[in-house]
């Protein structure tokens, strides 16, 4: 048994450094059952979560503490990508969910509404990006619209040719402006992702997660691969890097993510805003009231 305080050394490394995107990876190769980095088990991870969870919070709450006691104006950008069943919505639930919703800003990006459809793709991008001392959580994103859109020719080629390119300046501008991006690339086997929809067919509960043209979208896998590995090459930069997240065992996919949310918010260097007041002054004047 591993004792909690030798539990983060069951990272070999940041798993950042097994994750990142390097030239030359292919989607083709990817190994969804693989625990790139992780040495312990299923049951270590259950062990660990809890408390990274916790860490992950209290850093959560301190880049929401400096956005109001101070003029820091930096946020962190989650970007979750990936075909359905992916465990994105798993993400969200169990590990997002342990920080405090008041500093998180949530969106999830489906088939563009009447009114998103007017304006252009990054319309409704922009005005869901996290205020200062947030974190935004993106459920799909921009990305649909090199990979979706790609694939069933909703666009012209040369109009989904410009984005890769046009993402990349956006993304360049907000991480200049402050906001740290953390894209995470999950990947579930085709094998894993029937056994996961034929759950949800299986459980009244999850019927609403089911959703009849997902077997269409399976059986496109081919040229999803294609966008993906397209997506990967063209807008993996060294400001927002994307992260290949191997999803069939969902303990690790969340620790993995977990992890590159740690990870960043510790780059950010946090600390607890100063008190703008007499601390001892105001002891004894609330001691008097
Ligand atoms: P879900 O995440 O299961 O709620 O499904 C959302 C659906 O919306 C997925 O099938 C996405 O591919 C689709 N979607 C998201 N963004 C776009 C887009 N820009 N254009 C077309 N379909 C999209
Ligand atoms: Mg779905």
């Amino acid at each position: 048994m591993t004792s909690p305080a030798d539990l983060p050394k069951l990272w070999t490394h940041e798993p950042h450094e097994y994750l990142v995107f390097r030239d030359g990876d292919k989607v083709a190769n990817i190994d969804t059952s693989a625990t790139p980095g992780f040495k312990g088990k299923k049951s270590d991870a259950a062990e660990l979560q809890p408390e990274r969870n916790e860490r992950f919070a209290q850093l959560q709450e301190m880049l929401y503490a400096n956005s109001r006691g101070t003029d820091d104006t930096r946020s962190v950008l989650l970007v979750l990508q990936g075909m359905d069943t992916a465990g994105k919505g798993g993400i969200v639930k169990h590990v997002v969910g342990a920080a405090n919703p008041q500093g998180i800003r949530y969106t999830g990006f489906g088939v563009p509404t009447e009114e998103e459809r007017k304006h252009a793709y990054l319309w409704r991008i922009r005005r869901a990006l996290p205020p200062a001392g947030h974190i935004g959580v993106f459920d799909r994103s921009h990305f649909e619209d090199v990979l979706v859109v790609r694939v069933h020719n909703i666009v012209p080629p040369e109009v989904w040719g410009r984005r890769y390119d046009e993402i990349n300046r956006f993304e360049r501008k907000l991480v200049e402006d402050g906001t740290t991006i953390i894209k995470a690339a999950m990947f579930v086997s085709l094998d894993e992702q029937k056994a996961r929809l034929s759950e949800r067919l299986d459980r009244p509960d999850k019927y609403w997660k089911y959703n009849p043209a997902d077997v269409d979208e399976r059986l496109r896998w081919p040229a999803y691969q294609e966008a993906y590995q397209a997506m990967l090459e063209r807008t993996s930069t060294d400001y927002a890097p994307w992260h290949v997240i191997p999803c069939d065992r969902k303990w690790y996919s969340r620790l993995a993510i977990l992890e590159l949310l740690i990870e960043a918010l510790e780059g950010l260097n946090l600390s607890w805003p100063p008190a703008d007041f007499d601390v001892k002054a105001e002891k004894k004047r609330l001691a008097n009231a």
